[in-house]
């Protein structure tokens, strides 16, 4: 990479200039809003605050980092090149591939020059004379633009909890999603890992590989079923490129945007045999088809619900030696799926080893954080290196960190104080020419699949707008009060632990307010194709 290359575009030739769109975030979503509004040959530049493309896939270099949803079903599906160009080397690719295969993208399609890292966006203001955003980065520098696509990720913005004395702890502590580009060695490390999520149930094989000892701090068990990662033989790469359009058209017929064939019957209209057979199925395939494959009242009955988490407890149980530590490590507060599901590697089985211990936090809670360790009610222990795997907050983390301030100089949180309200996730009243891909209350499922759906939709109106020669659209309070009523509808069948960062249940103190789309990828294409198709109902035009 050429040093232009890695710092983008020169920033001073932002000066006295006026963008068709900014979009602010370099990951998944906004990568490809680049793609298509400059496709489109709307005047675009993105930026990024990380030091390099693909946002979650960027900062998120944990070892262990993976997808584990099916390689080839996560990416662009918007060319064929794709298909011919890219060899995906395992089912479930790691995480310095997926950061190639996103650096592929933006070279292979020309967009790098289009690209400026390293910058920050803190503040957005909308100045209602002109119908511009006025964009202030952290360096002081400002940008104009007509529109502004916020792409800033859904799972971006780290959550650390606070404890006591955290300060004082001189080891190093560290996020999994703000992980140093030149790693952490563990060898011979007396290592903490906080948080038993996806990302700590991919951590804690791959720490204890290393370390002296691993302390696995857990507060409520998860369902962690196996990921059966294996290569992604040029075999399989080849049905993949025949099948590109199938797959495509199936991850946009799919309720989440996947490729997993739903499963219609529900879990107690077939036998006994039967529904073992199907869990067997499921579980060994690997990857979420364990959740969306799954019986259709899965997350739906707690009945049925119930069921299939007494068979995944009876899987956790044979894979570790001690029973006592089996049922500390199976979850006895939510069923499978309520949380999103980590899927591991050797995940349980890692316990089995004598320099691995589970620390239960409901059992023996922190007391306080000090110069050497941590210190619980019932233990003392110390530590060189603490890792939190402890989350995020989801999608509304990130936006809090802009000042952004729409009409009348309101700002978007105070907007939102009562939760966020939105017209398909893509547009809030009093915030004119500003637009979201993959924000809240638009997304529930395979994310690059809804990427697409969303940059394709926002790139269309501002298309609309220029071509009808307005300067401003907004959406009115009435279509964003009936889209967020929908939000909420869509959410009340689905079996949900409270704890979910779906609903900010993970924020301590937080409102509880649903943030994700439950209705499906198919339900969204609909109803954005009759705003469109009827004129952008619900949006008003100057
Ligand atoms: P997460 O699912 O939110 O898990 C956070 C973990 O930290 C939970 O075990 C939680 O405990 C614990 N925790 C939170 N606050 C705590 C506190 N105050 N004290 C002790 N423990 C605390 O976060 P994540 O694992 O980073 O995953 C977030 C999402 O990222 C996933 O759901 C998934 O969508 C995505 N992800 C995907 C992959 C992949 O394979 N593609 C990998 C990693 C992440 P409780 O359960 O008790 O709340």
């Amino acid at each position: 990479m050429n040093n232009q290359q890695a710092h983008g575009a020169d920033p001073e030739s932002a000066k006295g200039e006026v963008l068709d769109a900014l979009v602010v975030g370099g990951g998944v979503s906004g990568i490809y809003a680049l793609y298509r509004l400059n496709e489109q040959g709307h005047s675009v530049r993105l930026v990024e605050r990380g030091s390099g493309l693909g946002g979650t896939w960027f900062w998120n270099r944990y070892p262990g980092a993976r997808f584990d949803s099916d390689s080839y079903s996560y990416g662009y599906f918007f060319s064929e090149i794709l298909a011919e160009e890219w060899q995906w080397s395992e089912h479930y690719a790691g995480q310095p591939e997926i950061e190639r295969y996103f650096n592929f993208v933006v070279d292979r399609f020309e967009l790098r020059d289009k690209v400026q890292l390293d910058t920050t966006v803190v503040s957005a203001r909308f100045d209602s004379n002109n119908n511009v955003w006025v964009v202030g980065y952290a360096d002081g520098q400002e940008v104009v633009t007509r529109f502004l696509v916020l792409a800033t990720g859904m799972l971006s913005e780290p959550y650390i909890p606070a404890f006591d004395g955290m300060d004082d702890f001189q080891g190093v502590m560290v996020h999994s999603g703000e992980w140093p580009a030149e790693g952490i060695d563990f060898a011979g490390k007396r290592v903490a890992i906080f948080g038993t999520g996806s990302s700590g149930v991919q951590l804690v094989p791959e720490v204890a590989r290393d370390a002296a000892s691993l302390t696995v701090f857990q507060r409520s068990g998860h369902w962690v079923t196996p990921l059966n990662n294996r290569p992604f033989t040029p075999e399989e790469q080849e049905e993949y490129r025949k099948n590109f359009r199938e797959v495509h058209q199936k991850r946009l017929g799919h309720i989440g945007g996947f490729i997993h064939e739903p499963e219609p019957r529900l879990t107690f209209e077939v036998s006994e045999e039967e529904r073992l057979r199907k869990y067997d199925e499921v579980y060994n395939s690997g990857g979420l088809r364990i959740l969306s494959s799954n019986f259709a009242d899965t997350l739906a009955d707690p009945a049925a619900n119930q069921e299939f988490s007494k068979y995944v407890a009876e899987k956790i149980s044979a894979s570790i030696e001690d029973p006592d530590l089996a049922e500390r490590l199976i979850p006895n507060d939510h069923g499978f799926g309520m949380h999103r599901p980590p899927k591991g590697t050797s995940y349980y089985e890692t316990y089995n080893s004598d320099h691995v211990q589970l620390a239960s936090l409901k059992e023996s809670p922190v007391v306080r954080f000090t110069k050497t360790g941590v210190v619980t009610t019932e233990d003392e222990f110390e530590f060189d290196v603490i890792i939190f795997a402890t989350g995020f907050e989801a999608w509304l983390g990130a936006l809090k960190k802009i000042d952004i301030r729409g009409m009348d100089d309101e700002a978007l949180m105070e907007a939102w104080s009562d939760g966020p309200r939105t017209l398909l996730g893509m547009g809030v009243p009093g915030f004119p020419n500003l637009t979201f891909v993959a924000g809240v209350h638009s997304v529930g499922g395979n994310l690059p699949a809804f990427s697409e759906v969303h940059a394709d939709w926002a790139s269309d109106l501002i298309t609309y707008v220029k071509r009808h020669g307005y300067s401003r659209v907004e959406v009115t309070k009435e279509a964003a009060r009936e889209w967020t009523e929908h939000v909420y509808e869509t959410v009340k069948p689905v079996l949900l632990a409270k704890g979910s960062w779906y609903q900010r249940g993970n924020i301590p103190g937080s409102d509880g307010k649903i943030l994700t789309y439950y209705g499906g990828l198919g339900t969204w294409r609909e109803w954005a194709s009759q705003v469109a198709d009827s004129g952008y109902k619900g949006m008003e035009f100057q």
